[in-house]
């Protein structure tokens, strides 16, 4: 495994200048994550400062409907970057996803899910895996558009326009560019949604023209998923509709070793939110067992975002020695652990590695 994370060039904000950035614990194992993620970003020098927000089922149960609180609104447009631990959706009835109404709301239009191995210091079956999801984040099934016909029927309404597919699409391939990969692959259902999914389709298909330096193809998604699972090394960015996008992308965290390593980037015009692939885990909540690796993850992403990339590097490296040397959270533990810890541990592992 290469164990160091190059430095970017020219990234690095002046030294002196704090960035302010919003920052959202979130619920269930979210609290602990980001008690760990803040400590070692704070001991890795990190030129930040955290203004805390409130998001979430509180808020929701205090009268505020879309669960985000007027100060947080504001917080997140005035800093333009906000840290978020996962929030907790009733499932079936209940509020709104208070993370797709903060999606919507901020214009996040594309979601960004590397996905890569760590063998053989975490255990996986493709040691060569290593590829980045670009999923749709504000159209398709999860647009909200929701309702019932009957007590017997309900309906739920796909939405995906050109403007929503080509910013996205456009987006994967800029990603691959700045990101030195080769290949970006479209995966839809067209075949079945001849409309919907054929127009993102096609505007893959045009958007591909304009890059001739990235191979492009596109797979129907249900082979995709099969592919991901057994040849995830054949693939490099994936890029692709909201729902096979949030599903895909967890399928690839697993596969890589753990749903609990992957960080993600959600980028709009002028605000991103970055926040770990996994929930809030409630089975895990409270007890020290969580994994904080992929707010971590997510932690180092939003650092390079704001020109600190000198500090995702340190942040990274520390982080990646951890794992090498076997210090490992549970659901990553096996035969190449030498310590299993808990979250707090494996932050200070991490910190001690700085
Ligand atoms: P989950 O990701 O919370 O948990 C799935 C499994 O992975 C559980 O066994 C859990 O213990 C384990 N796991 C997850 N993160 C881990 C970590 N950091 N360390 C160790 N183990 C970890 O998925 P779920 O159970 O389907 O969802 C729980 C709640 O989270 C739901 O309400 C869902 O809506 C919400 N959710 C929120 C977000 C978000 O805030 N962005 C994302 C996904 C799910």
């Amino acid at each position: 495994m290469n164990t160091t994370v190059s430095q970017p060039q020219n990234a690095d904000a002046p030294h002196s200048t704090l960035t302010p950035i919003a920052v959202a614990p979130g619920d269930g194992i979210g609290p602990e994550i980001m008690g760990a993620t803040l400590r070692v970003l704070e001991a890795a020098g990190a030129r930040i400062e955290p203004h805390p927000v409130e998001v979430g089922k509180e808020v929701y149960l205090r009268g505020v409907n879309s669960g985000v609180a007027p100060e947080a609104w504001e917080a997140m447009r005035r800093t333009g970057v906000l840290l978020k631990g996962p929030i907790t959706t009733p499932q079936g009835g209940g509020y709104k996803s208070v993370n797709v109404t903060l999606r919507k709301a901020l214009g996040l239009y594309a979601n960004v899910r590397p996905a890569r191995a760590y063998a053989p210091f975490v255990a996986t079956h493709h040691p060569g895996m290593d590829l980045v999801i670009v999923r749709e984040n504000e159209e398709d099934l999860y647009a909200g558009i929701e309702h019932r016909q009957t007590d017997e029927v309900y309906q739920c309404l796909k939405l995906v326009t050109r403007d929503g597919c080509e910013r996205v699409i456009r987006y994967a391939f800029e990603y691959a560019r700045a990101h030195s990969r080769r290949k970006v692959t479209a995966m839809s259902k067209d075949n079945i949604m001849k409309l919907t999914d054929g127009l993102f389709h096609r505007v893959f298909d045009e958007v591909a023209r304009e890059y001739a330096d990235i191979a492009a193809d596109h797979m129907i998604v249900d082979i995709g998923a099969a592919r991901l699972g057994a040849r995830p090394e054949s693939f490099d960015v994936i890029v692709t509709l909201n729902l096979y996008g949030d599903i895909l992308s967890d399928i690839a965290s697993e596969v890589a070793g753990s749903v609990g390593l992957g960080g993600s980037a959600n980028i709009g015009g002028s605000v991103a939110l970055f926040e770990a692939v996994h929930g809030s885990a409630p089975d895990i909540a409270g007890q020290d067992k969580a994994n904080p690796s992929g707010l971590l993850n997510a932690a180092a992403l939003m650092l390079t975002h704001i020109g600190q990339g000198d500090v995702a590097a340190r942040v990274l490296n520390a982080w990646l020695r951890t794992l090498e040397d076997g210090v490992h959270t549970a659901d990553i533990a096996g035969e190449h652990t030498t310590q299993q810890v808990g979250t707090q541990a494996f932050a200070q592992a991490v910190i001690d590695r700085l």
